[in-house]
């Protein structure tokens, strides 16, 4: 299929950079007005209390299934950090204002990656289902860690649990799915960087590999999935459970916030940034902040110049039946994370009324943040995760940022800006190939 997107451009102004692979931001021009945002979403916030309040009652099983979390008695939850070196770095290079924070999910327990919140999440209230099913707990209120034991090891190897991925939700379903007892499945697109696969292999996770694009691994890994009664898919592009799993996220932060003194509300607006894929654990970040912040959160995505689906979708209305290379792109990034060229129909309808805009990111920048992030605070993440950094950088320089800030009467309170970049990956990437990355340097 051929779509041509010139037709917007008279509009959408940004369109022309997205078509010509350049970094860009595009405004989402169709964003409602703040007080009728959740007219539009089917979800909100007592679905977001409701995840966490699942959470909490898995808390005792994820304590005994991954003792690495025992410390936090089974919350799975990430630092948020103050990055005073790393502003005082781009300060020296660029114009900026506010001040700069990044969410370490990137050191989420047992997953290393974002894709732990939705699924692990995702994963055990499927384990929950089957135990309430077969009797083995009698209530909700009944002893979770009844389902990490053998008796629950061979329940659970009776059923498969299945999951389509770049890489990072594969090992968040994989693992989990393998360490309860489940046969765990995961089919890889040809982006899926050889460790994440060795890693899941060597947890007791099945790889099929693909040499096609997310896209076609999806679809292929659903229709194994959906043909065996005894399968249950993760669907990366349609669960509602992986979204609401990533929007607890936004409950946790504003603890954070208020534990660290710090002040947001509409005159000190907090900005997330979030690297976007196809749209499910970024959307349900975004989601997630904007159901809790309310008029005090602004939310941005960021996708690779060669990989820019959701516009695209939203511009077209397409969703998820267009891809990128509809438009003559190629979908090719080195963020690994963000190499999904159709978008998330699910989530695009969720973010369309909310979101403010994304910025598009080329793939050589990730390794030039990726090296300011080592040098200035000695922190390492994966490339698809330094995408977020885009958003800060580029907020006070391009010029259709520029002029967004100046049409919401945002630049006049720019000094009190919260910018929290997400770090959505990282703890779990191999010492040589951290090294590799901090070599890399592209053109394109
Ligand atoms: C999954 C992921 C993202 C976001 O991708 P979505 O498809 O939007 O969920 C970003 N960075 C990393 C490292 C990821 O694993």
């Amino acid at each position: 299929m051929e779509i041509n997107i010139d037709k917007y451009i008279a509009e959408q102004p940004a369109l022309e950079d997205i078509k010509n692979q350049k970094p860009t931001f595009w405004v989402n021009p169709y964003k409602v007005a703040e007080n009728e945002i959740w007219n539009h979403e089917e979800l909100g916030l007592a679905d977001i209390e409701a995840a966490e309040a699942d959470l909490e009652r898995y808390a005792p099983m994820i304590a005994k299934l991954f003792p690495e979390t025992a410390a936090t008695d089974g919350i799975i939850e990430s630092e948020l950090e103050k990055l005073d070196k790393m502003q005082a770095e781009i300060e020296k290079n660029h114009e900026f204002h506010g001040h700069l924070y990044m969410k370490m999910d990137s050191d989420l327990p047992v997953v290393g990656s974002i894709k732990a919140r939705g699924g692990i999440y995702e994963v055990l209230k499927h384990a929950e289902d089957i135990a309430l099913q077969e009797g083995l707990l009698k209530s909700k209120e009944d002893d979770y860690t009844k389902l990490v034991t053998p008796e629950a090891k061979k329940l659970f190897s009776q059923y498969k649990v299945q999951v389509g991925s770049t890489g990072n939700l594969g090992i968040s379903i994989g693992v989990t799915a393998a360490a309860l007892g489940f046969n765990a499945i995961v089919h890889m697109s040809y982006d899926a960087k050889q460790w994440k696969k060795d890693l899941l292999r060597e947890k007791g996770a099945k790889v099929i590999e693909y040499d096609t694009d997310f896209n076609i691994a999806l679809k292929k890994g659903r229709a194994e999935s959906d043909a065996d009664p005894k399968s249950y898919f993760v669907d990366d592009v349609k669960s509602r459970i992986l979204f609401l799993g990533y929007a607890t996220s936004a409950l946790r932060v504003k603890k954070q916030f208020e534990k660290q003194g710090i002040k947001v509300d509409k005159d000190h607006p907090v900005f997330v940034y979030s690297p976007a894929g196809v749209g499910g654990s970024s959307g349900g970040t975004l989601f997630g902040m904007k159901a809790v912040f309310g008029e005090a959160a602004r939310v941005f995505l960021i996708q690779p110049t060669h990989c820019p689906s959701i516009p695209l979708g939203m511009v077209t209305g397409l969703n998820n039946d267009v891809s990128v290379m509809d438009i003559g792109l190629d979908g090719k990034t080195e963020a690994d994370g963000l190499a999904c060229p159709s978008p998330s129909t699910f989530s695009g309808d969720y973010m369309k009324p909310m979101l403010d805009g994304e910025f598009t990111v080329r793939d050589g920048a990730l390794f030039d943040y990726l090296r300011e992030l080592h040098s200035s605070e000695d922190m390492m993440i994966e490339p698809s995760s330094c995408a977020t950094f885009e958003g800060p950088i580029k907020l006070f320089e391009n010029k259709y940022a520029k002029q967004f800030m100046k049409d919401n009467g945002l630049d006049k309170i720019q000094d009190n800006i919260i910018h929290l970049t997400w770090a959505t990956g990282g703890s779990m990437v191999p010492d040589e190939i951290n090294q590799q990355n901090l070599k890399t340097h592209l053109d394109d």
